[in-house]
């Protein structure tokens, strides 16, 4: 997913699901696969509702799947995840050692201006 493809509205029905609570995270209450990973249809394909997160977010493409850090399971706040494919990808973006990442990798993107990804309500 490129964040390029997602509008005004795809970002609007995404945070339209989102419920924050006290601790700080964003709880997932829009619609879920049959294994139980929220998500959204996006121009016609499922995205999965972190992998939006991370990518509204400004972070970039995830190299591997997206895993939630802190203790509630249905998180998607973009800085209580990671990016499991990312271990070996220090802060400027180059890869460490013989492990290269396929293709180049971009500098991270701007967040979207419509994400609220530090207000405080
Ligand atoms: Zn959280």
């Amino acid at each position: 997913m490129q964040s390029g493809e997602l509008c005004k509205d795809d970002i609007d029905r995404f945070i339209a699901n989102i419920d924050k609570n006290n601790m700080g995270c964003w709880l997932w209450t829009g619609p879920k696969t049959t294994a139980g990973r929220g998500g959204l249809s996006v121009k016609g394909k499922y995205q999965y509702a972190n992998q939006i997160s991370w990518v509204v977010a400004g972070k970039g493409i995830p190299i591997g799947r997206i895993e939630v850090t802190c203790q509630t399971s249905r998180c998607i706040h973009p800085d209580h995840l990671k990016d499991s494919g990312a271990k070996d990808v220090d802060t400027s973006g180059k890869v460490k050692g013989r492990k290269q990442a396929k293709g180049k990798r971009d500098k991270p993107e701007k967040p979207y201006p419509d994400f609220p990804l530090h207000e405080h309500a």
